[in-house]
């Protein structure tokens, strides 16, 4: 049985520097890309769609072959489920944040980047019931976690209780009649957790009190189709991030916790390849991701996106070479250094895989992947090419 890595490089596309004219990808020297390259063939992928820049969360669904337009539940069901938390249909759920409130407006939006494990202490007191509906929380890192709310005719149709800026009140407003209930439990959710936190033992002496939670990216939790079932193939994920491992429990994808992979720069690209290499045993789909180069671009950090690739290159490249299965690496879309924000930019995309066919190509950046023998496809194309690469596709027609 052929067996395929997909390899996901957050934010992989890039743009010109300004100075020197070329991207983070044209810039390394990058001599593992290059031999694959010359092995096996390019192209350009757009995401969605031609121009349109789209989040991780759509787009790493897409590329996995669910389209967005059916199953994107919201952020927030997807960093509840990356937070390792249970969801049950109905279920609607967001991203939280401790915060400090003074006088009714939030003063720092952070809770003065809470430390975790003082946050965690706090959990216990955040988890409620209000009205029948259960409210549960759960710290992640520093500042940040998830909530959950259950129970009957709840809606996500509503507006966030994060106000966004300092000095301003949070409130939660309905966005349609049905949503008024959910938006009234979550006003009432807040100033509970305030009366709780505000004289909590972990604040005392605390300059910026942990006093307030704040709730965004509010989604329902829905059910989609298992990934197994799905495309007939066992599969696991390796990522850092809490978002992609979500995205991978939400799909029903195998998450594989490896020490050492942080979802920072700092995350051992070594322990990630040997993990896929080991769980390519007994699964024959490997979703590998790696989320630095993303973060690069979004701090405009040109050298620090370079040198990303350049450790892809040099640490996790000859592990994958390796394992025999089929690679593909592509990118969920670009984040132009320039722009230190996503774009809508084609991102490039390579397959290795043996007795495939080879295009010529000898490098693998943006500019050499345009003429690439796999052309321009977009995110829905991939796991098809993959199925047929590892001859998985169903026939179509008779
Ligand atoms: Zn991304
Ligand atoms: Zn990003």
């Amino acid at each position: 049985m052929k067996k395929a890595i997909l390899f996901i490089i957050d934010g992989l596309g890039d743009l010109p520097h300004p100075e020197t004219g070329k991207t983070p990808l044209q810039t390394a020297r990058l001599l593992n890309f290059e031999r694959m390259a010359k092995e096996g063939s390019t192209g350009l992928m757009s995401t969605i769609s031609n121009g349109v820049v789209p989040g991780s969360d759509v787009s790493h669904l897409q590329i996995l072959g669910y389209d967005p337009k059916e199953f994107y539940p919201g952020r927030g069901p997807l960093e509840a489920y990356g937070a390792n938390m249970e969801l049950k249909k109905g279920d609607v759920a967001f991203r939280a944040n401790f915060a400090t409130l003074t006088g009714g407006k939030i003063t720092d939006r952070r809770a003065g980047r809470i430390d975790s494990a003082s946050a965690k202490k706090l959990e216990s007191t955040i988890n409620m019931k209000i009205d029948g509906v259960q409210f549960i929380f759960k710290a992640t890192t520093e500042h940040r976690g998830a909530l959950v709310m259950r129970g009957k005719g709840l809606s996500a149709n509503i507006t966030d209780s994060d106000p966004h800026h300092d000095n301003e009140t949070p409130i939660c407003k309905s966005l349609d009649k049905k949503s008024a209930k959910t938006a009234k439990l979550i006003n009432k959710f807040t100033s509970e957790v305030y009366k709780k936190l505000n004289n909590h033992e972990v604040n005392k002496g605390r300059e910026k009190p942990a006093n307030v939670i704040l709730l965004r990216s509010a989604g329902i939790a829905m059910q989609v189709p298992k990934f197994q079932e799905q495309f007939k193939l066992t599969a696991a994920c390796i990522a850092g991030g809490a978002l992609y491992k979500g995205i991978a429990k939400y799909l029903s994808i195998d998450v594989i916790e490896v020490d050492g992979a942080t979802g920072d720069k700092n995350t051992s690209l070594t322990a990630k390849g040997n993990a896929a290499v080991t769980v390519l045993k007994n699964h024959d789909f490997v979703f590998l991701h790696v989320k630095a180069c993303d973060s690069f671009g979004h701090d405009g950090d040109f050298e620090g996106k370079t040198n990303m690739l350049k450790r892809i290159d040099a640490e996790l490249l000859p592990i994958l070479r390796e394992s025999g299965a089929a690679i593909i690496i592509t990118g969920d879309h670009s984040t132009p250094c320039i722009r230190k924000a996503h774009s809508g930019h084609e991102v490039p995309i390579l397959i290795w895989a043996k007795g495939e066919r080879v295009d010529g190509g000898t490098t693998f950046d943006e500019i050499a992947c345009m003429k690439g023998g796999i052309g321009h496809i977009r995110g829905k194309n991939v796991m098809p090419l993959i199925l047929d690469i590892i001859e998985k596709a169903e026939k179509y027609g008779s």
